[in-house]
């Protein structure tokens, strides 16, 4: 095992670590030594070939399949040189007020936060696609928002130089999504932060980690690593997790932390979601165009989000309940199907937790509440009139009993359309196991607080009784953030670097 000495290690490199990074260059430029280590290879736009399946395991963990510990809900996260900012969509939001309110985390307050994401906001180059460069499966969705009743909001994106290839969640072949591989990666380099990849940390100890670096395999995409394979401990002033939900908590546990920090791993919360789908009589434009532009907010009302969706393939396939003639049928009428990803704003509870196994491999227990249930109830009734009022014929609805919804027969039901939506998408009909949900917001397990007996660390990111030992990532949430998380993740990295700029002054 080779040792290396820096003054702060970064664990990870994503929406938190890629902002920590750069947030951290001026230490470098006053003569200290700042290193990141990603476990995942760094790659060029050119990797990104847009191959569903290749692509999934080149660039997600478990291929986009993680299970949780009960097999019924899968976890999507990256891991590359950016994180999973290499696969996400690009949507910005600002925290809502209230969430940080009822977060109720001594000193973050709501205005700091703003601040910093505004910065973040600009830095993204986030704004409003042109009206020109809007789709057909985001048009109907407006359209029968607007018929149905709710109020579809426009998605700020992060993009510079969209061509509309609709791949943003197999790697962006145009380089055109604004994640931290993009923007402040580059930059922290540029300033003389060093980023090591396909560096997997093993092992934290006080001022140090253990860390395996692998060599790329014959014929695998990716930069080799920037280090000659083999085992290193760096010891270093302040080790900086950002290793994302699925990494922080577990690596903290698995190196022992957890007997003085009981509320580590608590806290988790994802988004569980699903899609629906509506077939149109016409062919539409859904897998041309930046597939994410508008949504509908009813977190604070109903606790769920509805967003447009473009679902490739092999995932739509998966997600559609059933099997046989019915389930060939709707494939084959991709073309003509409309989408809306279902999302519910689950809630902390103490049953949903991240651990590890014996091993240090991350395991996660999740279990739908009988809220979470009710809420992605409501989602899918507002999504099936949201399909019906945009003009289509039959909506695909996993908890709807039968799943498949006819236009013509629920408007011939003696209660007419509405009544009979109700009584077909039924909360007993949300079966876990045989509906597909998956998530890619994960968020807690080292939850901001007041002190041990309710967090893992303060506002600041600072570990409690630790203050060499900081989390920069999606883990700090105390409870979910009923919206799109990663500028809020950025900000509260922007608040942990400057802690430590602080005290490595
Ligand atoms: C498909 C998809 C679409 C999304 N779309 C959006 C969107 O449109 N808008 C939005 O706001 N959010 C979106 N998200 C969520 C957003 O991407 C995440 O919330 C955010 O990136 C999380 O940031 P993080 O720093 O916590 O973790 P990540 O960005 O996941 O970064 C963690 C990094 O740590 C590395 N790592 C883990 N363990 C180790 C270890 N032991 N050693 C070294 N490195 C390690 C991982 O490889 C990874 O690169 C999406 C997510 C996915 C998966
Ligand atoms: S739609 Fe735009 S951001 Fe998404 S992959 Fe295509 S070019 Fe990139």
């Amino acid at each position: 095992m080779r040792d290396v000495r820096v003054d702060v290690v970064v664990v990870g490199s994503g929406a938190g670590g890629g902002t920590v990074a750069q947030a951290l260059a001026p230490l470098v430029a006053a003569g200290m030594r700042v290193l990141v280590l990603e476990r995942g290879p760094r790659f060029a736009d050119t990797d990104f070939d847009g191959a569903e399946t290749a692509m999934a395991s080149m660039l997600y963990a478990d291929g986009g399949g993680f299970l949780t510990a009960d097999g019924t809900t899968t976890l999507a996260f990256g891991r590359a040189y950016g994180g999973s900012t290499v696969v996400y969509t690009g949507t910005s939001l600002p925290a809502p007020e209230r969430v940080i309110a009822d977060w109720a985390v001594p000193g973050l307050g709501h205005g700091d936060l703003l601040a910093r994401t505004r910065r973040y906001v600009a830095e993204n180059n986030v704004h409003l696609l042109p009206d020109e460069e809007i789709n057909e499966n985001n048009r109907l969705f407006v359209e029968g928002c607007r018929s149905a009743g709710y109020q579809a909001h426009q998605f700020p994106v992060n993009l510079r130089g969209c061509r509309g290839s609709s791949l943003c969640n197999l790697g962006c072949p145009n380089g055109a999504k604004q994640g931290t591989h993009k923007v402040q990666l580059p930059r922290a380099e540029s300033g003389g932060v060093e980023v090591v990849t396909r560096a997997e940390v093993i092992g934290i100890e006080e001022r140090a980690v253990r860390v395996m670096v692998g060599a790329a395999s014959p014929g695998e995409r990716g930069a080799p690593s920037e280090w000659e394979p083999g085992g290193y401990r760096i010891r270093a002033e302040m080790v900086v997790l950002a290793a994302g939900t699925m990494g922080s908590p577990g690596l903290l546990l698995h190196s022992g932390f957890g007997a003085a920090l009981p509320r580590l791993g608590h806290g988790f919360t994802c988004h569980p979601a699903f899609i629906l789908v509506g077939e149109h009589e016409r062919e539409i434009t859904n897998d041309v165009g930046h597939p994410k532009s508008f949504y509908v907010d009813r977190a604070e009302e109903e606790g769920f989000v509805l967003e447009t969706c473009m679902y490739f393939p092999f995932v739509t396939a998966k997600n559609l309940t059933g099997m046989g003639p019915e389930h060939a049928a709707f494939m084959e009428a991709f073309p003509r199907l409309q989408m809306i990803l279902v999302l519910a704003c689950d809630k902390a509870t103490p049953q949903n937790r991240v651990t590890v196994d014996r091993a240090g491999k991350t395991v996660v227990y999740y279990r739908y509440t009988a809220d979470t249930v009710e809420k992605m109830v409501a989602a899918t009734r507002a999504s099936a009139k949201i399909f019906f009022a945009a003009g289509a014929r039959r909506v695909h609805a996993p908890p709807a009993h039968p799943t498949l919804l006819d236009r013509d027969v629920l408007a011939a039901a003696p209660g007419g359309l509405e009544a009979e939506l109700t009584r077909r998408i039924q909360a007993r009909h949300f079966q876990p196991g045989r509906i597909s949900v998956s998530a890619a917001h994960l968020m807690g397990g080292c939850g901001m607080g007041r002190d041990a007996s309710d967090s893992v660390t303060d506002g600041w990111g600072r570990v409690h009784g630790h203050r060499w030992l900081r989390v920069a990532d999606g883990s700090l949430f105390p409870d979910s953030i009923e919206i799109n998380p990663y500028l809020t993740i950025m900000a509260l990295a922007d608040r942990v670097a400057e802690g430590i700029r602080e005290d490595m002054a």
